[in-house]
């Protein structure tokens, strides 16, 4: 089987939750304290798909 070329590819989703401001780059997403990946957010909980890490919103 021959390997593809891949073009142009993809940087990682990561960056997407990222923007820059003055150089600083600030995370816009939450992190899992855990291993450190970006947090699905739901309704009313984050969800870590990486370890199963979920943190339970608090309305207040
Ligand atoms: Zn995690």
């Amino acid at each position: 089987m021959a390997k593809k070329k891949v073009k142009n590819k993809k940087p990682s989703q990561k960056w997407k939750k990222y923007k820059t401001e003055n150089n600083k780059i600030v995370s816009r997403g939450k992190t899992c304290p855990k291993c450190s990946s970006f947090l699905g957010t739901h309704k009313d909980r984050l969800h870590c798909g990486s370890c199963s890490y979920v943190e339970i919103i608090s309305k207040k």
